[in-house]
Protein backbone atom coordinates (compact mmCIF):
# COMPACT_ATOMS: atom_id res chain seq x y z
CA UNK A 1 0.00 0.00 0.00
CA UNK A 2 1.41 3.36 -0.61
CA UNK A 3 1.80 5.65 2.07
CA UNK A 4 -1.12 8.84 2.09
CA UNK A 5 1.79 11.45 1.90
CA UNK A 6 3.65 9.88 -1.41
CA UNK A 7 0.32 10.95 -3.39
CA UNK A 8 0.63 14.68 -1.99
CA UNK A 9 3.80 14.83 -2.39
CA UNK A 10 3.64 13.77 -6.00
CA UNK A 11 0.61 15.79 -6.20
CA UNK A 12 2.38 19.07 -5.34
CA UNK A 13 5.72 18.30 -7.68
CA UNK A 14 3.91 17.18 -10.61
CA UNK A 15 1.79 20.57 -11.20
CA UNK A 16 -0.94 18.60 -12.42
CA UNK A 17 -2.62 18.70 -9.13
CA UNK A 18 -6.18 19.42 -9.45
CA UNK A 19 -7.33 22.96 -8.71
CA UNK A 20 -9.47 24.38 -6.46
CA UNK A 21 -9.56 27.77 -7.92
CA UNK A 22 -9.67 30.17 -11.16
CA UNK A 23 -7.88 32.64 -12.50
CA UNK A 24 -9.48 34.71 -15.19
CA UNK A 25 -7.26 37.70 -17.39
CA UNK A 26 -8.68 40.64 -18.94
CA UNK A 27 -7.52 41.84 -22.08
CA UNK A 28 -9.00 45.10 -23.98
CA UNK A 29 -6.69 45.64 -27.24
CA UNK A 30 -4.35 43.40 -28.55
CA UNK A 31 -2.12 45.66 -30.22
CA UNK A 32 0.49 48.14 -30.69
CA UNK A 33 -0.88 51.49 -31.77
CA UNK A 34 -3.23 51.33 -28.88
CA UNK A 35 -3.29 52.93 -25.72
CA UNK A 36 -1.04 51.21 -23.39
CA UNK A 37 -2.46 50.90 -20.13
CA UNK A 38 -5.17 49.05 -21.70
CA UNK A 39 -2.96 47.11 -24.69
CA UNK A 40 -1.17 44.10 -25.29
CA UNK A 41 0.88 44.10 -27.67
CA UNK A 42 0.99 41.07 -30.27
CA UNK A 43 3.67 39.91 -29.49
CA UNK A 44 3.56 40.16 -25.46
CA UNK A 45 0.05 38.50 -26.23
CA UNK A 46 1.40 35.20 -28.04
CA UNK A 47 4.56 35.01 -25.32
CA UNK A 48 1.67 34.58 -22.35
CA UNK A 49 -0.07 32.24 -24.23
CA UNK A 50 3.16 30.34 -25.01
CA UNK A 51 4.34 30.75 -21.51
CA UNK A 52 1.05 29.23 -20.00
CA UNK A 53 1.36 26.15 -21.88
CA UNK A 54 4.88 25.83 -20.67
CA UNK A 55 3.51 26.26 -17.16
CA UNK A 56 1.32 23.39 -17.90
CA UNK A 57 -1.96 25.67 -17.86
CA UNK A 58 -5.38 24.50 -18.92
CA UNK A 59 -6.93 27.52 -20.69
CA UNK A 60 -10.52 26.48 -20.04
CA UNK A 61 -14.24 27.67 -20.75
CA UNK A 62 -15.06 30.43 -18.51
CA UNK A 63 -18.65 29.02 -17.55
CA UNK A 64 -18.01 25.74 -17.17
CA UNK A 65 -14.93 26.13 -14.99
CA UNK A 66 -16.87 28.54 -12.84
CA UNK A 67 -19.59 26.44 -12.58
CA UNK A 68 -17.74 23.56 -11.49
CA UNK A 69 -16.25 25.65 -9.16
CA UNK A 70 -19.27 26.55 -7.73
CA UNK A 71 -20.54 23.25 -6.62
CA UNK A 72 -17.42 22.44 -4.97
CA UNK A 73 -15.83 20.33 -8.10
CA UNK A 74 -12.24 20.95 -8.21
CA UNK A 75 -10.77 21.34 -11.89
CA UNK A 76 -8.58 18.46 -13.34
CA UNK A 77 -5.87 20.96 -13.66
CA UNK A 78 -4.53 24.47 -13.02
CA UNK A 79 -6.70 26.79 -15.13
CA UNK A 80 -7.19 29.92 -16.86
CA UNK A 81 -9.49 31.84 -18.32
CA UNK A 82 -9.14 34.04 -21.38
CA UNK A 83 -11.67 37.29 -21.26
CA UNK A 84 -11.58 40.66 -23.58
CA UNK A 85 -13.64 43.83 -22.87
CA UNK A 86 -15.65 45.90 -25.52
CA UNK A 87 -15.37 43.75 -28.55
CA UNK A 88 -12.45 45.69 -30.15
CA UNK A 89 -11.28 44.94 -33.53
CA UNK A 90 -7.66 44.14 -32.40
CA UNK A 91 -9.66 41.27 -31.16
CA UNK A 92 -10.91 39.43 -33.70
CA UNK A 93 -8.02 40.56 -36.32
CA UNK A 94 -4.61 39.93 -33.54
CA UNK A 95 -6.09 37.83 -30.70
CA UNK A 96 -7.83 35.46 -32.38
CA UNK A 97 -6.10 33.70 -35.08
CA UNK A 98 -3.29 32.76 -32.33
CA UNK A 99 -6.45 31.59 -29.72
CA UNK A 100 -7.50 29.46 -32.79
CA UNK A 101 -4.20 28.26 -33.88
CA UNK A 102 -4.03 27.14 -30.20
CA UNK A 103 -7.34 25.52 -29.69
CA UNK A 104 -8.32 27.45 -26.67
CA UNK A 105 -11.48 28.94 -25.55
CA UNK A 106 -11.91 32.61 -24.64
CA UNK A 107 -14.76 34.88 -24.01
CA UNK A 108 -15.75 38.45 -25.16
CA UNK A 109 -17.66 40.76 -23.39
CA UNK A 110 -19.02 43.35 -26.16
CA UNK A 111 -21.34 46.38 -25.87
CA UNK A 112 -23.71 46.11 -28.52
CA UNK A 113 -24.23 49.46 -30.00
CA UNK A 114 -21.18 50.83 -31.06
CA UNK A 115 -21.00 47.05 -33.29
CA UNK A 116 -24.69 48.06 -34.52
CA UNK A 117 -23.27 51.23 -35.58
CA UNK A 118 -20.26 49.65 -37.68
CA UNK A 119 -17.67 51.92 -35.45
CA UNK A 120 -14.38 50.55 -37.02
CA UNK A 121 -12.78 50.05 -33.68
CA UNK A 122 -15.36 47.39 -32.93
CA UNK A 123 -15.42 44.13 -34.27
CA UNK A 124 -18.33 43.46 -36.76
CA UNK A 125 -21.27 40.83 -35.91
CA UNK A 126 -20.00 38.72 -38.46
CA UNK A 127 -16.65 38.34 -37.28
CA UNK A 128 -18.13 37.67 -33.81
CA UNK A 129 -20.32 35.15 -35.12
CA UNK A 130 -17.29 33.31 -36.47
CA UNK A 131 -15.23 33.70 -33.11
CA UNK A 132 -18.76 32.00 -31.58
CA UNK A 133 -17.90 28.81 -33.92
CA UNK A 134 -14.58 28.51 -33.09
CA UNK A 135 -14.23 28.93 -29.22
CA UNK A 136 -15.56 31.87 -28.46
CA UNK A 137 -18.14 32.97 -26.18
CA UNK A 138 -19.97 36.24 -27.12
CA UNK A 139 -21.11 37.54 -23.98
CA UNK A 140 -23.12 40.82 -22.44
CA UNK A 141 -21.29 43.97 -21.43
CA UNK A 142 -24.34 46.30 -21.82
CA UNK A 143 -25.41 48.44 -25.04
CA UNK A 144 -23.79 51.75 -24.03
CA UNK A 145 -21.11 50.98 -21.72
CA UNK A 146 -22.53 53.37 -18.84
CA UNK A 147 -21.67 53.91 -15.62
CA UNK A 148 -24.07 51.74 -14.83
CA UNK A 149 -24.65 52.72 -10.78
CA UNK A 150 -22.81 55.90 -9.78
CA UNK A 151 -26.55 57.55 -10.20
CA UNK A 152 -27.78 55.01 -7.47
CA UNK A 153 -27.55 56.46 -4.51
CA UNK A 154 -29.38 60.04 -6.40
CA UNK A 155 -31.32 58.76 -9.08
CA UNK A 156 -34.43 57.21 -9.07
CA UNK A 157 -34.60 55.28 -12.23
CA UNK A 158 -30.96 54.40 -11.89
CA UNK A 159 -31.73 50.16 -11.23
CA UNK A 160 -34.56 50.12 -14.56
CA UNK A 161 -31.73 52.00 -16.61
CA UNK A 162 -29.27 49.16 -15.59
CA UNK A 163 -31.46 46.55 -16.02
CA UNK A 164 -32.74 47.45 -19.56
CA UNK A 165 -29.05 48.39 -20.78
CA UNK A 166 -28.29 44.66 -19.84
CA UNK A 167 -31.59 43.13 -20.94
CA UNK A 168 -31.04 44.61 -24.38
CA UNK A 169 -27.64 44.26 -24.75
CA UNK A 170 -28.48 40.46 -23.72
CA UNK A 171 -31.35 40.38 -26.66
CA UNK A 172 -28.88 41.51 -29.42
CA UNK A 173 -26.19 39.18 -28.32
CA UNK A 174 -29.02 36.19 -28.95
CA UNK A 175 -30.01 37.73 -31.80
CA UNK A 176 -26.93 38.56 -33.89
CA UNK A 177 -25.34 35.41 -32.57
CA UNK A 178 -27.76 32.57 -31.81
CA UNK A 179 -26.79 31.56 -28.66
CA UNK A 180 -26.17 33.70 -25.44
CA UNK A 181 -24.27 33.07 -22.02
CA UNK A 182 -25.28 33.93 -18.45
CA UNK A 183 -21.85 35.71 -18.32
CA UNK A 184 -21.86 39.45 -17.72
CA UNK A 185 -18.72 41.91 -17.22
CA UNK A 186 -19.63 45.69 -15.28
CA UNK A 187 -18.22 48.18 -17.64
CA UNK A 188 -15.48 49.65 -15.68
CA UNK A 189 -15.68 47.25 -13.28
CA UNK A 190 -18.18 48.99 -11.48
CA UNK A 191 -21.08 47.31 -9.34
CA UNK A 192 -22.99 47.61 -6.44
CA UNK A 193 -25.39 45.30 -3.93
CA UNK A 194 -28.29 45.80 -5.58
CA UNK A 195 -27.39 45.41 -9.32
CA UNK A 196 -25.34 42.49 -7.87
CA UNK A 197 -28.50 40.89 -6.51
CA UNK A 198 -31.02 41.88 -9.92
CA UNK A 199 -28.18 39.87 -11.91
CA UNK A 200 -28.61 36.71 -9.50
CA UNK A 201 -31.85 36.53 -9.50
CA UNK A 202 -31.90 37.00 -13.31
CA UNK A 203 -29.24 33.63 -13.45
CA UNK A 204 -26.11 35.65 -14.17
CA UNK A 205 -22.35 35.35 -13.42
CA UNK A 206 -20.98 38.83 -12.79
CA UNK A 207 -17.22 40.15 -13.32
CA UNK A 208 -15.43 43.09 -12.34
CA UNK A 209 -12.05 44.51 -12.79
CA UNK A 210 -10.59 44.08 -9.27
CA UNK A 211 -7.54 41.89 -8.65
CA UNK A 212 -7.86 38.01 -7.55
CA UNK A 213 -8.48 34.43 -7.63
CA UNK A 214 -11.99 32.55 -8.05
CA UNK A 215 -12.48 29.60 -5.40
CA UNK A 216 -15.53 28.04 -3.38
CA UNK A 217 -16.39 31.32 -1.43
CA UNK A 218 -16.82 34.22 -4.11
CA UNK A 219 -19.22 36.12 -4.66
CA UNK A 220 -20.37 34.89 -7.93
CA UNK A 221 -21.71 38.36 -9.05
CA UNK A 222 -18.47 40.46 -8.16
CA UNK A 223 -15.97 37.71 -9.82
CA UNK A 224 -12.38 38.94 -9.87
CA UNK A 225 -10.04 39.24 -12.90
CA UNK A 226 -6.35 40.08 -13.00
CA UNK A 227 -5.72 42.83 -15.86
CA UNK A 228 -2.88 41.09 -18.67
CA UNK A 229 -1.81 44.67 -19.55
CA UNK A 230 -0.16 47.32 -19.79
CA UNK A 231 2.67 47.47 -17.30
CA UNK A 232 1.20 43.57 -16.19
CA UNK A 233 1.47 42.66 -20.12
CA UNK A 234 4.61 40.30 -20.14
CA UNK A 235 4.99 36.80 -18.88
CA UNK A 236 7.23 37.55 -16.14
CA UNK A 237 4.65 40.90 -14.93
CA UNK A 238 1.67 37.68 -14.78
CA UNK A 239 3.68 35.55 -12.83
CA UNK A 240 2.39 35.81 -9.38
CA UNK A 241 -1.32 36.60 -10.77
CA UNK A 242 -1.72 33.47 -12.63
CA UNK A 243 -0.47 31.36 -9.66
CA UNK A 244 -2.52 33.47 -7.08
CA UNK A 245 -5.00 32.10 -4.99
CA UNK A 246 -8.16 33.69 -3.31
CA UNK A 247 -7.52 34.96 0.25
CA UNK A 248 -9.95 32.68 2.04
CA UNK A 249 -13.15 34.46 3.41
CA UNK A 250 -16.57 34.91 2.91
CA UNK A 251 -16.43 37.36 -0.81
CA UNK A 252 -20.19 37.86 -0.28
CA UNK A 253 -20.05 39.59 3.05
CA UNK A 254 -17.84 42.13 1.55
CA UNK A 255 -18.99 46.20 2.03
CA UNK A 256 -20.88 47.64 -0.96
CA UNK A 257 -18.01 49.28 -3.21
CA UNK A 258 -20.51 52.33 -4.14
CA UNK A 259 -20.04 54.57 -0.99
CA UNK A 260 -20.41 58.63 -0.11
CA UNK A 261 -18.28 57.93 2.84
CA UNK A 262 -14.77 59.31 1.84
CA UNK A 263 -12.36 57.54 4.16
CA UNK A 264 -14.52 54.03 3.56
CA UNK A 265 -13.02 51.17 6.14
CA UNK A 266 -12.47 47.52 4.74
CA UNK A 267 -13.59 45.12 7.56
CA UNK A 268 -12.87 41.64 6.44
CA UNK A 269 -13.14 38.90 8.63
CA UNK A 270 -10.96 35.71 7.86
CA UNK A 271 -11.14 32.13 7.53
CA UNK A 272 -8.63 29.92 9.16
CA UNK A 273 -5.52 28.59 7.15
CA UNK A 274 -3.04 26.22 7.62
CA UNK A 275 -1.65 27.72 4.06
CA UNK A 276 -1.69 30.87 4.42
CA UNK A 277 0.78 33.54 6.71
CA UNK A 278 -1.63 36.04 7.88
CA UNK A 279 1.24 37.72 9.79
CA UNK A 280 2.65 39.24 6.34
CA UNK A 281 -1.14 40.43 4.61
CA UNK A 282 -0.80 43.72 3.15
CA UNK A 283 -2.78 45.90 1.29
CA UNK A 284 -2.36 48.44 -1.16
CA UNK A 285 -4.48 51.40 -2.03
CA UNK A 286 -4.28 52.34 -5.56
CA UNK A 287 -0.86 50.88 -5.10
CA UNK A 288 0.61 52.18 -2.10
CA UNK A 289 0.61 50.28 1.20
CA UNK A 290 -1.71 51.23 4.19
CA UNK A 291 -1.79 50.25 7.36
CA UNK A 292 -3.50 46.85 8.11
CA UNK A 293 -5.18 46.50 11.89
CA UNK A 294 -5.77 43.03 13.44
CA UNK A 295 -8.41 42.57 16.23
CA UNK A 296 -7.21 40.68 19.36
CA UNK A 297 -7.99 37.45 17.78
CA UNK A 298 -6.43 37.79 15.02
CA UNK A 299 -9.22 36.97 13.10
CA UNK A 300 -10.47 40.20 11.20
CA UNK A 301 -8.71 42.67 9.56
CA UNK A 302 -9.42 46.31 8.95
CA UNK A 303 -7.67 48.78 6.32
CA UNK A 304 -8.73 52.45 6.01
CA UNK A 305 -8.18 54.80 3.42
CA UNK A 306 -5.74 57.23 5.67
CA UNK A 307 -6.77 60.30 3.64
CA UNK A 308 -9.74 61.15 1.92
CA UNK A 309 -10.18 59.36 -1.23
CA UNK A 310 -11.21 61.57 -4.30
CA UNK A 311 -14.70 61.31 -6.19
CA UNK A 312 -14.46 58.21 -8.58
CA UNK A 313 -13.08 54.74 -8.77
CA UNK A 314 -10.55 53.32 -6.14
CA UNK A 315 -8.87 49.61 -5.56
CA UNK A 316 -7.68 48.28 -2.82
CA UNK A 317 -5.54 44.84 -2.91
CA UNK A 318 -4.60 42.92 -0.08
CA UNK A 319 -2.01 39.63 -0.02
CA UNK A 320 -0.32 37.50 2.00
CA UNK A 321 1.94 34.45 0.93
CA UNK A 322 1.57 30.84 1.98
CA UNK A 323 3.50 29.89 4.94
CA UNK A 324 5.96 29.00 2.78
CA UNK A 325 6.43 31.91 0.53
CA UNK A 326 4.30 31.06 -2.73
CA UNK A 327 1.58 31.43 -3.70
CA UNK A 328 0.10 35.00 -2.73
CA UNK A 329 -3.69 34.93 -1.37
CA UNK A 330 -5.59 37.96 -3.09
CA UNK A 331 -8.45 39.85 -1.94
CA UNK A 332 -9.34 42.97 -3.92
CA UNK A 333 -12.15 45.45 -2.93
CA UNK A 334 -13.44 48.25 -5.10
CA UNK A 335 -14.32 51.98 -4.08
CA UNK A 336 -16.64 54.10 -6.02
CA UNK A 337 -17.07 57.26 -4.35
CA UNK A 338 -19.55 59.65 -5.56
CA UNK A 339 -20.81 63.03 -4.27
CA UNK A 340 -23.49 62.97 -1.45
CA UNK A 341 -26.59 64.05 -2.75
CA UNK A 342 -27.99 67.39 -1.07
CA UNK A 343 -31.96 67.12 -0.46
CA UNK A 344 -32.93 70.02 -2.78
CA UNK A 345 -30.72 68.86 -5.59
CA UNK A 346 -31.34 65.46 -5.86
CA UNK A 347 -32.57 65.19 -9.38
CA UNK A 348 -36.01 64.58 -10.56
CA UNK A 349 -36.80 61.47 -12.33
CA UNK A 350 -37.38 62.02 -16.16
CA UNK A 351 -38.39 58.30 -16.89
ZN1 LIG B 1 -15.43 47.77 -21.07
Amino acid sequence: MVPKYIGLIVSLISGSAAAESLNVLLYHHVADDTPFSTSTTVADFTAQLDDFVEKGYQIVNLEQAVARIRAGKPLAQKSLALTFDDGFSSVCKNAYPELKKRGMPFTVFVTTDPIDHHYPSYCTWSQLKEMAQNGATIANHTRDHAHLVRGALSEAPWLTRAQDNISQAQQRIENKIGQTSALFAYPYGEYNNTLKQWLDVQGYIAFGQQSGSIGTTSDWQALPRFNAAGHYATPKALKLKITASPLPVDYQQLPDPLTQNTQPDLSVKVLPSKRVYYPHLQCFLNGQAIDVVWNSSQTQFSATPPKPLTQGRHRLNCTAPHRQGTPYYWLSQQWIVVPEALEGNKPTPTG
